[in-house]
């Protein structure tokens, strides 16, 4: 009998990053230079707001902007709600407020 743990191993993705557009990180880490001090620790998503009611990963969010994968991303950041619980707990104290909301101006922009 198969035993369930609780989660699912994530399908293999592999990102070329020669193939990748930055342009939009650059963007962003002009507007917001404290943007680079994220360590990917996570604990902005083990907290967040906004995934107790939907399928929303910060984290994941943030690193695809970073790898220039913004496919969706418009959609995903609309889940959240700029409650700023997530600055509370940020071991690097980033503000993730203003850094969400400009990475939605930056997505609907050229
Ligand atoms: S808590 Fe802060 S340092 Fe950790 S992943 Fe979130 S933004 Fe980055
Ligand atoms: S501001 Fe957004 S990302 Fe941060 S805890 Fe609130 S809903 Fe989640």
């Amino acid at each position: 009998m198969a035993i369930s743990f609780g989660f699912t191993i994530s399908q293999t993705r592999v990102v070329n990053m020669d193939n990748c557009d930055f342009g939009k990180l650059h963007q962003l880490e002009r507007i917001t230079p404290s943007f680079k001090k994220c360590m990917n620790c996570g604990a902005c998503t083990a907290t967040c707001s906004a995934q107790q009611f939907v399928s929303f990963n910060i984290r994941k969010v943030k690193s695809l902007y970073t790898m220039g994968q913004l496919g969706g991303l418009d959609k995903e950041l609309a889940k959240c709600m700029l409650c700023g619980k997530c600055t509370l707990v940020c071991p690097r104290g980033l503000n993730l407020r203003p850094i969400i909301m400009n990475m939605r101006k930056l997505l609907t922009t050229k």
